[in-house]
């Protein structure tokens, strides 16, 4: 067993050895990608193979992929009004970098409602979708970071495109870990992130289904990535995306690996204690997902208290700033306050074991020993 076990691939994944040596590799070039000598030309061949790897990994054609610096430009690159005017609509239950409408005016912004799991009303929508002033964009997330639910963005995309809105989807939490073909969601803008499947942080892309999907730069400059994204590729962040872009379209029959463990968790979780509250669990989800809360134990304690267990998971909420707050995702569930902020997220990945989960589980077992005394001690003070 290590020192810790990880248990936040939500957050961020480890990066994997592979990813780590094409980094390596790549830093030892010297060349600028726009270069026309052969450094330049080194440089370039490893951005265009990293390319076709994340192309690869949801059925694009690699010249529609635009490097970003991560998940969050990718969204701000795609969530831009093409008209004055122009309104957007978000699922209630977005990471905050989607949900923020990036260049629409914050009152051109509308939610989409979502049910007790969190997943879209997609009548609501059809319904807005009827009335006028028709949105020009509908942004709706593939997978949730917090809980793993997924969404039904096909169906979400096919009623926007037949009222004529273009659609956005963040597949960060996603991508590598269930369908994200393009073809399938039927989307037009895609958001992915480099560090969520065993790639570094720093580096997404924005991918189109077509070249003819009109983007807005958020910046001008000299011209890189078809003056979609200039700046100076990061080559090493690129080729690690790309090795792990490739690893994780190789890697699909982990994902059952994944499943076992994390439904395993969660049998064992509710042996321990019986009032656990799962949220989403009988919702398609993310299989390496577990977000969960037990009445009266807050998500403060049983981080710290799992910290120094050396367990690393999250609260089920502000998993950027690094304090505990309050969940937009689980509010808009309609979660009370009280079980909300008890909300912890465990999440696997690539180097997950079953020790890593057991000592999760040892790590509970423990606190709700703790907590279950107080409880106690607390109706007998009553
Ligand atoms: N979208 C989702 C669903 C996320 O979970 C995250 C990161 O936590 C982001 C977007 C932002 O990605 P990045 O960290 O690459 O900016």
């Amino acid at each position: 067993m290590g020192t810790t076990a990880y248990l936040d691939f939500n957050a961020t994944a480890p990066v994997r050895p592979a990813v780590a040596e094409a980094m390596a590799a790549a830093m030892r070039i010297s060349g600028n990608a726009s270069s026309v000598h052969a450094a330049g030309r080194e440089a370039r061949r490893l951005i265009e193979e990293a390319r076709a790897a994340v192309a690869g990994l949801v059925g694009a054609d690699p010249a529609n992929v635009v490097f970003t610096s991560g998940g969050t430009e990718a969204a701000a690159l795609a969530l831009a009004p093409r008209a004055p005017g122009d309104r957007l609509l978000v699922s209630a239950v977005e990471h905050p970098c989607v949900l923020a409408g990036g260049r629409f005016a914050p009152d051109h912004v509308e939610t989409i409602p979502v049910d007790g799991d969190g997943v879209i009303d997609l009548e609501w929508l059809e319904r807005r979708l009827a009335t006028t002033p028709v949105p020009a964009m509908v942004s709706v997330m593939a997978a949730n970071n917090e809980t793993g639910v997924l969404q039904p963005v096909a169906e979400a995309a096919r009623l926007a495109h037949a009222a004529g809105a273009l659609v956005h989807c963040d597949a960060v939490q996603a991508a590598g870990r269930t369908g994200t073909d393009l073809e399938s969601l039927g989307v037009d803008l895609l958001s992915l992130s480099a560090h969520k499947l065993g790639g570094p942080q720093g580096v997404g892309a924005l991918v189109r289904r077509t070249r003819s999907v009109p983007v807005v730069p958020l910046w001008g400059g000299g011209g890189q990535e078809r003056s979609l994204r200039t700046g100076t590729e990061p080559v090493p962040a690129i080729a690690g995306f790309g090795a792990a872009a490739r690893l994780a379209a190789a890697d699909v029959s982990g994902e059952d690996k994944i499943c076992e463990l994390r439904d395993w968790f969660e049998r064992s979780l509710r042996t321990i204690s019986p009032s656990a509250v799962i949220f989403a669990s009988g919702r398609a989800r993310l299989a390496n997902t577990s977000c969960f809360a037990v009445p009266g134990i807050a998500a403060e304690s049983a981080m710290i208290a799992l910290d120094l267990d050396g367990v690393c998971v999250s609260s089920g909420s502000a998993c950027s700033s690094g304090k505990v707050g309050r969940s937009h995702v689980l509010a808009a569930m309609g979660v009370s306050p009280d079980l909300a902020s008890g909300a912890i997220r465990m999440s696997l990945g690539w180097s997950s074991t079953r020790e890593d989960v057991e000592r999760l589980l040892k790590a509970w077992r423990r606190l709700e020993e703790r907590f279950a005394g107080r409880r106690q001690a607390s109706v007998v003070a009553a």
